[in-house]
């Protein structure tokens, strides 16, 4: 009989000839059971390797791998060690990997046969002084084994690292223990609902937390088929969502879920228009909502445009906003109903998520029913966080983990200080549907980000997050960031660096380039005179990470000098 581990369990449950993986641009696809049975083969050739069998437990086993079969089977065989994955970027630079081993004195470094010279330039650096064990240039998967021993999977005590994105500071090192992963996945199995019917395209990077358990382990938890298509290329994906839709093409397996982040969306919808005019229609059909059942945006804030043209073009497929982070997984997420899915506002806890708002000004809970204070203002607080899902710790950094938790005056476990800033609302229309019993109740609509987005001006509180919608829904700019620059006056200035759209240059007054005169103007109706910003720069492009946020310090030292 097997142990109670439940990624493991789970894959024991599906049915062994349906697919798990595939590669967007190959025929060849891996079955549940080939995944097993190259898990086991994978987690022998490592303990092997790494010489004494269980030696790996609580191990960090970091790994270079494109997103791929392999990659899949690398992580669950390094789970099946007892041991904690940490992926890695492989654009990373080799000085960043560095940083990173060095940070969770990982011992064990695995690569696929694309990244061996990547490795081998980390070895000959010197890091490790002494190693553990020896670096595994290669990981051998690939053909399935007849007999698959089931039973040789053990308790473990093993999880994963994964770094944050490093938008506010360097990248934390954070440790997610298997059980918190297992919590995780099994909140987004109830709200979204994954199913073995289910094949989802995979475009995201996989060292964030986005990428590799809402795209990877929830799947696998549910039977679902995961695509990759690799490297990201927004032709080939909408080549891929029309071909079900395509005359000559009889290939059955059509895309049911898509999740991606904002930037990703705007990057396909503008490059939709180059497109032959039979792929554009067969695409269209291939994110309708008759055929792609779930779209879902998040890790930084969904554009009301961004949302509002993806609406359009797929005809009447609305974005699922979610909220999340390293340190929790999903916490806050709008529902399945289209009725659920209110602009601006990231949804509702998740099942098994418990979540407070604390005022950013008493530092007193808010409690429900009093999201508006006396003077009929909307209340701000920080989000706080416990449940099943939350991570164990910043790696070999206890002043941070002790920071980041707050003991609970109810005798339950603490709170995890989120340190991002939202609201809470009743919205009328919305919380009575079929998403489910946790999509009921006020709404969360994020703010921003306590330390660059919540902007002190003049004893008025701004977000960044607020300023940035209303740039983004005027047709000249692409692209904005909101920032606070120090001001003697008023403590904090609200500026903005924006990008412009192609057509838009000669739009200013008098035919005149585009410019701040006319960015006030614009949006003098639209916001209060303390929240437009005094200063604004135009860039050919903002530079952005992996996951399309914006490094908002770097910004405002790169443009500003500040
Ligand atoms: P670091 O902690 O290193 O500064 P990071 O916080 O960006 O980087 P992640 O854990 O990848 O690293 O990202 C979590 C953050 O992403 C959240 O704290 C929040 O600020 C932002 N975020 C995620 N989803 C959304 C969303 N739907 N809307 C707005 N912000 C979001
Ligand atoms: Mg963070």
């Amino acid at each position: 009989t097997l142990p109670d581990i439940p990624i493991f369990q789970s894959l024991q449950t599906h049915d062994p000839s349906s697919v798990a993986v595939v590669h967007s641009a190959s025929t060849r696809s891996f079955t549940y059971g080939n995944l097993i049975a190259d898990v086991l083969r994978a987690k022998d050739d490592l303990e092997r390797k790494a010489g004494k069998k269980g030696k790996l437990a609580g191990e960090r086993v970091a790994f270079l791998a494109e997103n791929s079969y392999d990659y899949v089977v690398t992580l669950l065989a390094i789970f099946a060690s007892d041991a904690i994955a940490l992926p890695l970027s492989p654009s990373f630079p080799v000085s960043e990997l560095q940083y990173i081993l060095d940070n969770a004195q990982a011992k064990v470094l695995l690569s696929t046969e694309k990244y061996a010279d990547k490795a081998g330039q980390i070895l000959e650096a010197g890091l490790y002084q002494e190693p553990l064990f020896d670096v595994l240039r290669k990981i051998e998967v690939g053909a399935a084994t007849e007999s698959v021993q089931l039973d040789s999977f053990k308790q473990p005590s093993g999880g994963m690292m994964l770094y944050t994105s490093g938008t506010t500071n360097r990248p934390k090192g954070v440790l997610i223990p298997e059980s918190a992963l297992a919590a995780q996945a099994s909140s987004l199995l109830q709200a979204w609902k994954y199913s073995p019917d289910d094949r989802l395209l995979h475009l995201l990077p996989l060292h964030h937390i986005h990428g590799v358990v809402n795209a990877i382990l929830a799947p696998i938890f549910a039977g679902s088929s995961i695509e990759f298509l690799y490297p990201f290329n927004t032709e080939q994906v909408w080549r891929r969502l029309a071909s079900p839709f395509l005359p000559e093409n009889n290939k059955p397996s059509k895309i049911t879920f898509l999740t991606a982040v904002p930037t990703i969306y705007n990057r396909l919808m503008s490059s939709f228009p180059s497109l032959p005019p039979d792929i554009q229609s067969a695409a269209q059909r291939g994110i309708s909502p008759e055929n792609l059942r779930l779209n879902i945006s998040g890790s930084a804030a969904l554009p009301t445009p961004t949302k509002e043209q993806w609406t359009s073009l797929s005809g009447g497929n609305v974005l699922l906003e979610r909220f999340g982070m390293t340190e929790v997984g999903m916490a806050i997420s709008c529902g399945l109903d289209p009725k659920d899915r209110v602009d601006g506002s990231v949804g509702w806890p998740l099942p098994g998520v418990e979540a407070r708002l604390v005022d950013t000004d008493t530092e007193t809970v808010i409690p429900e029913g009093q999201e508006i204070d006396l003077t009929g203002r909307v209340r701000e607080g920080e989000i706080q966080l416990r449940g099943a899902t939350i991570f164990k710790e910043y790696f070999g950094n206890e002043k941070a983990t002790a920071e980041s938790f707050v003991a609970a005056d109810d005798g339950g476990s603490p709170w995890f200080r989120t340190g991002d800033v939202a609201t809470r609302e009743k919205v009328e229309e919305a919380g009575k549907g079929t998403s489910g019993e946790w999509a009921r109740g006020p709404m969360y609509f994020i703010r921003g980000r306590k330390s660059v987005d919540i902007i002190k001006t003049g004893g008025e509180k701004v977000s960044a997050l607020e300023v940035e919608r209303e740039l983004l829904s005027l047709p000249q700019i692409a692209e904005a960031a909101v920032v606070g620059l120090p001001s003697e006056q008023w403590g904090q200035k609200v500026a903005v660096v924006i990008v412009l759209r192609p057509d838009a240059a000669s739009t200013g007054r008098n035919g005149k380039s585009w410019g701040p005169m006319d960015m006030r103007r614009a949006l003098k109706d639209r916001l209060a005179g303390y929240k437009i910003p005094q200063e604004m720069k135009i860039l050919d492009s903002i530079p952005r990470n992996a996951m399309g946020k914006v490094n908002k310090k770097a910004l405002v030292k790169q443009v500003f000098g500040v």
